[in-house]
């Protein structure tokens, strides 16, 4: 404490002589991590702690107040992605309405112990799927293409109707981008009466969802990727799906989940979707392909990681030579948050699984950069991040 105040003073002091660099003013292109909040989202949510700030559960006039803010939120939420507001179950974000798909729909499938999935799931399902498989089910991790997709026939190759109780594929993927090919694995496996969750947490304010031509039994999302707070998420579970509560305690969510209800957070996602979904997904496309087509000119041995179609929003990035890890630092300083990776892997040495079932090398997986970015970002970010780069990568190489 004591020392950070005496380099701050100094700091001060050799600022007011003109001796320090002044701090830049940071710009924000993490958003796969966790999206700046949006101004509806903080309105709505200021407001419900103000009205809805009772137990929604409550019988007094308070808790009904909080409970109608909750069921408003619900159908918002219902008709934005098309599907009726008892479809959708409030969670406390993508981790949970993960499990909460997962372990509820396994023992309503009369024993059936396959579970497909693939090689390219978020941390959170990967672990779950480790879990299922040490507890006897049998986990089959279809492989990723070099441009990171799963395959819609290698899933349907596996999904045997006798045995498989469900399959549960990431739609829009965190660290990548890839975005694979839903519809005709969810059309295909419906016709078999196999239930299908979808890890849809990267996709609303990247791309189109419309639930009511997607015909996939479970889909989870999460607030804080599109501009609401943190601890709000959202399950859908499709009307006569096989699923049962996993969670014991209250009867919150008619009785689908326990803990009392975040009805701030339910009204901040609401605001946070209508915006989302009204995002200019061509404009972030034209500027995600500037930036990339600006590095490609002007730093050789840049190489986009993946293809395909991919999020908007998302540029994974390797230079030769380069690892991430100093490279992330060196733009910190220079007031740049960007990622090696997701979040969730951040901080520790393993190399991207999903990167290595793409067929990087451990060294190549070292080296991503992850930008991820919005409609909230500045015009000039993404063209200021390339200058810095092709400042930074040189000094690197050479360093
Ligand atoms: N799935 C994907 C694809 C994600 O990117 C994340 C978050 O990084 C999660 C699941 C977990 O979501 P949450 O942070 O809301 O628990």
């Amino acid at each position: 404490m004591g020392t950070s105040r005496s380099i701050n003073i100094r700091r001060s002091i050799l600022f007011v002589m003109g001796l320090f660099p002044k701090i830049p003013s940071r710009i924000y292109l993490d958003w796969n991590a966790t999206a700046p909040l949006s101004p509806a989202a903080i309105q709505a949510w200021t407001s419900a702690l103000d009205q809805g700030w009772a137990n929604a559960n409550s019988l007094h006039a308070e808790g009904k107040a909080a409970a109608r803010l909750l069921e408003d939120a619900r159908e918002r939420i219902a008709s934005l992605t098309g599907v009726s507001a008892g479809e959708w179950i409030f969670t406390s974000g993508g981790t949970e309405s993960i499990h909460a798909a997962l372990y509820g729909c396994l023992p309503a499938r009369g024993g059936r112990r396959r579970i497909v999935s693939s090689q390219g799931e978020h941390a959170c399902t990967r672990a779950i799927l480790d879990d299922l498989e040490a507890r006897g089910f049998e986990v089959v991790r279809v492989g990723l293409s070099a441009t990171g997709h799963w395959d819609p026939d290698e899933v349907l190759d596996a999904c045997d109707p006798s045995c498989t109780a469900l399959a549960t594929l990431i739609w829009a993927h965190n660290e990548t981008g890839a975005v694979s090919d839903v519809q005709s694995v969810a059309s295909r496996l419906r016709e078999r009466r196999i239930p299908l969750h979808l890890d849809a947490v990267q996709v609303p304010g990247r791309m189109p969802f419309d639930l009511s031509a997607l015909p996939v039994s479970f889909l989870s999302i999460s607030g804080h990727k599109f501009g609401a707070p943190k601890g709000i998420g959202g399950l859908f579970v499709r009307r006569a799906s096989p699923w049962r509560r996993w969670m014991l305690g209250g009867e919150q969510e008619r009785g689908r989940r326990s803990g009392t209800s975040n009805v701030a957070g339910a009204q901040a996602m609401a605001a946070a979707l209508a915006e989302a979904v009204a995002v200019d997904l061509a404009q972030l496309t034209r500027r995600r392909d500037t930036f990339e087509a600006h590095l490609e000119a002007t730093i050789p041995g840049m190489f986009r990681i993946g293809g395909g179609p991919r999020l908007p929003q998302t540029s994974l990035l390797r230079f030769d030579g380069v690892e991430s890890a100093p490279l992330l630092l060196r733009l910190d300083d220079r007031g740049f948050a960007v990622s090696s990776g997701s979040a969730c892997t951040a901080g520790r040495t393993d190399p991207s699984p999903t990167l290595l079932a793409m067929g990087l090398s451990a060294q190549q997986a070292h080296g991503a950069l992850r930008v991820s970015f919005g409609c909230g970002t500045p015009d000039d970010a993404l063209e200021r991040l390339a200058e810095v780069l092709a400042q930074e990568i040189p000094a690197l190489r050479r360093g």
